[in-house]
């Protein structure tokens, strides 16, 4: 079985926390990592290259419970990302959250957007981060974009974050009830 990691600097990981979780969150934020892919016979690295911090102008809208990316936004990092020749990695937070797990429209935002990016990025691994007050959970695709091959944890440093993995347990049986 396969193990998917994402290795990141400290400093950018402190960085990231602070705008998507920040002391009192006044909406949902996002963001998106852009990675340069290794892969051994039992392990998938993305390891950190750049990031981009969602501004306030590139969101339709925000709130507490949802938020929804500009067109402009999601076309400038996928044209980064190719540029870069990198994966795409993205992050948002349920500041509310202390467990957090994709929502489901965060999963029908998924269905859309996972397999336009592998299209466009000529079928890279991409990967998913939910951050809540107190964890995270995450996704990763790569061997196709409809379903997810595994969880993503997070090297920071020494140290290794395990996500809840509460989407992916439940993944099935969601689909099931969305039918
Ligand atoms: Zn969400």
């Amino acid at each position: 079985m396969t193990t998917f990691s994402l290795t990141i600097p400290p400093d950018e990981h402190r960085r990231l926390v602070r705008h998507l979780v920040p002391r009192c969150p006044k909406s949902e934020e996002a963001a998106f990592l852009f990675c340069r892919v290794q892969q051994t016979k039992i392990a998938m690295e993305f390891h950190f290259l750049d990031a981009h911090l969602v501004g306030p102008s590139e969101f339709n809208y925000k709130s507490l419970y949802g938020i929804e990316l500009t067109d402009g936004c999601r076309a400038a990092v996928i044209k980064h990302a190719h540029d870069l020749n990198a994966s795409l990695l993205e992050l948002h937070s349920h500041p509310r959250s202390a467990v957090p797990e994709f929502s489901a429209s965060d999963r029908s935002g998924f269905a859309e957007f996972v397999p336009h990016v592998w299209w466009r990025l000529k079928n890279k691994p991409y990967a998913a981060i939910v951050i809540g007050s107190r964890g995270f959970d995450s996704l990763t695709w790569a061997s196709n974009p409809e379903h997810p091959d595994g969880v993503l944890d997070l090297q920071v440093g020494g140290r290794q974050l395990k996500p809840t993995g509460l989407t992916l347990e439940n993944w099935e049986r969601r689909h099931e009830f969305s039918i």
